[in-house]
Formats: C-alpha cells, sequence, structure tokens
C-alpha cells in the first residue's frame, strides 16, 4: 500500500545504533483522528520515526481512537492515507485504540484490585474551582478517596497518585514533577463510560514494548502520570524525547481550532525538509530538488536527536 519505498532507501544506507543493546528499540507515532495531519503532526512523525530507525528499532503506527466522541470520522484513514504518500512505513498492523477496550479492562481491573484506583462521585462543576494542573486539567482535591459520602454515587474511577517522578527528556533535559501537587489522582475510567487517554496510551506502549516514545512537548505534562501507571502496572518506563510544538505566529499550538493547514495536499520532499529543519536537522542545499527517497535515507544516516532545539515550542513557518 505504501506508494514510496523507503525502506529500500533506508536500506541503503547504514544503520545506527545507539543506546539500544540489550532490546530491540521500538518507538511509535500515536496520532488522534481528529482532524487531518498538519505540520506538527508531520514533525511528531518524523522525529519519532528517525529516532526508531536510527537505533535500528521498529516504528509502529496506532491510531489514537480511545476517546470516540472526538473521532472524526474519515480522519484516521486520511491520516494513514496521507502518512503513505509522504512515505512513512509502519511494521506491522495498526493498532486501533477503539479495539483495544477488554486490555484497557484488564489493565482496571488490574488497578482496583490492588486497591490502586478507587470510584469518584465528583462532578465536573464540583471540580471546577480546584486549582490547575500544568496541563490545563483540575487538581483533583481527593473528596472520594476514603470512599464515597453518603447517597453519592460512582461516576468516574481514579488512581492515587502519590510522589514524585523524575526521568531525563532527551531532549527537555532532567524533570521532576510531585504528582499529589499536580493533577492529584487522576482518571482511568471516565464518567461517560470510556477509558481514559492516560491508561490507554500506557497499556498500548506496554502491550507493544515501546522503548522510546518521541512526540510533542504538549504531552511533557502527561508523561508523569503515565510513568506513574507503568509503574503501577510492572512495567518500566520507555525513555522520553518530547519534540518542540510547532505554533503559528501567534505562539498558538498547530491545530484545527488554529486553522492549521492540513499537509495532504503538500509537496512531501518540501515538507519533509521543512520538518527535518524545525528539528534542527541540516539538510544540504542540493537535496532541495531531490527525490524524497533520497531525502528520507540523507535524514536516516544524519538523524541526531541532540541537534533538535531545548525548547518547549517553536514557530513554524512552513504552514504549507
Ligand atoms: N494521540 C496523541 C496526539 O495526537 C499523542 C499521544 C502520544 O504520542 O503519546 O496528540
Amino acid at each position: 500500500m505504501h506508494q514510496q519505498p523507503v525502506r529500500a532507501a533506508l536500506g541503503q544506507t547504514h544503520t545506527k545504533r545507539m543506546n539500544c543493546t540489550s532490546r530491540t528499540c521500538i518507538g511509535r507515532f500515536a496520532p488522534s483522528p481528529t482532524g487531518a495531519l498538519h505540520f506538527g503532526s508531520l514533525v511528531a512523525a518524523v522525529g519519532s520515526m528517525l529516532d526508531a530507525r536510527a537505533r535500528g528499532g521498529r516504528w509502529l503506527l496506532r491510531i489514537e481512537d480511545v476517546d470516540t466522541p472526538r473521532a472524526v470520522p474519515g480522519a484516521a484513514d486520511r491520516i494513514i492515507t496521507t502518512l503513505a504518500r509522504f512515505g512513512f512505513e509502519w511494521d506491522g498492523d495498526i493498532v486501533w485504540q477503539s479495539r483495544r477496550g477488554e486490555a484497557y479492562r484488564h489493565a482496571f481491573d488490574t488497578l482496583v484490585a490492588a486497591g490502586m484506583a478507587y470510584p469518584c462521585a465528583c462532578t465536573r462543576r464540583e471540580l471546577a474551582n480546584a486549582p490547575l494542573a500544568r496541563d490545563g486539567s483540575r487538581r483533583y482535591p481527593g473528596t472520594c478517596r476514603d470512599g464515597l459520602g453518603a447517597g453519592r454515587s460512582a461516576r468516574a474511577w481514579r488512581v492515587r497518585a502519590e510522589g514524585v517522578i523524575r526521568f531525563n527528556d532527551l531532549v527537555q533535559g532532567p524533570q521532576s514533577l510531585e504528582l499529589a501537587s499536580d493533577a492529584g489522582d487522576y482518571v482511568v475510567l471516565r464518567a461517560d463510560g470510556l477509558f481514559a487517554y492516560q491508561l490507554a496510551v500506557v497499556v498500548d506502549d506496554i502491550a507493544a514494548g515501546v522503548t522510546h516514545v518521541v512526540r510533542g512537548a504538549d504531552l511533557l505534562d502527561s508523561t508523569a502520570r503515565q510513568i506513574h501507571l507503568q509503574g503501577l502496572l510492572g512495567a518500566p518506563p520507555p525513555t522520553y524525547a518530547h519534540l518542540p510544538l510547532a505554533t503559528n505566529a501567534a505562539g498558538e499550538k498547530l491545530s484545527k481550532q488554529t486553522l492549521a493547514r492540513a499537509i495532504d495536499d503538500a509537496p512531501p520532499a518540501a515538507a519533509l525538509l521543512a520538518a527535518l529543519r524545525f528539528l534542527g536537522q541540516a539538510p544540504p542545499p542540493t537535496l532541495a530538488s531531490a527525490p524524497l527517497a533520497q531525502i528520507w535515507a540523507w535524514a536516516l544516516a544524519h538523524w541526531s536527536i541532540d541537534a533538535v532545539p531545548r525548547c518547549r515550542q517553536a514557530v513554524a513557518t512552513a504552514f504549507f
């Protein structure tokens, strides 16, 4: 189904192996099908694939449609078609979160059986005055932690979150976050009966054996919760690299809301070069008129995570 023979092109370069001596590195790209791919998503796809391949590893594609009400009909197929047109090649079958309910249920049951998750009756309105966590969610004040009040019934389920999570992000540097003073006890099963994004991501990454998570820095603030959940589910955390988030000139994340242009019809070679430059890589001017496969081959041979700008966001000058 892939239109560009990128694997073949990549095979012509020598494969660098870095830091993954004892087990195969596994990376992934995990778009939410809430709209078309834009330049910011392309940056995450390029960074995650090059990083995995440069380590001699596998690269997986997961469609994050666990939040079914937010999924836009047709968006996932559009994303997959665009990725193929840009020459991305993923290993194995695409994973669809909407088909993984059983795995999430199993992990949830494990958390409940271990006494780590508890039912919560609080409504959004009741939490409206709680302080904000770094990611903009409300810090849970712990109201239902020791049991539901009389006459109150369970809506969501939360995980007890305590302790300090430290990790060294390959791009953003050392991170430290105290769970209780950030988001506090966080939701794993939502009031609408859907499993929360945090749980789905962690269960999927564990199931796929993901070793390297390379994604946009907008998810940096979720990472402590994900490392915490991995620990509760008995898995070692992957290595993280949070790439600068592409913004418009006003500093807003490229998204459907900020009217970011879809890259579906963008010329792939030019867009790929722009994404590489955004990631601090320095493709030579001679590649400007090169075929796509040649740009991919150069990108793989020269990929350097150390060259990625160590900032949380940067203005994308290329919108296509
Ligand atoms: N689905 C998330 C997004 O599209 C990415 C999640 C992840 O990479 O962990 O922003």
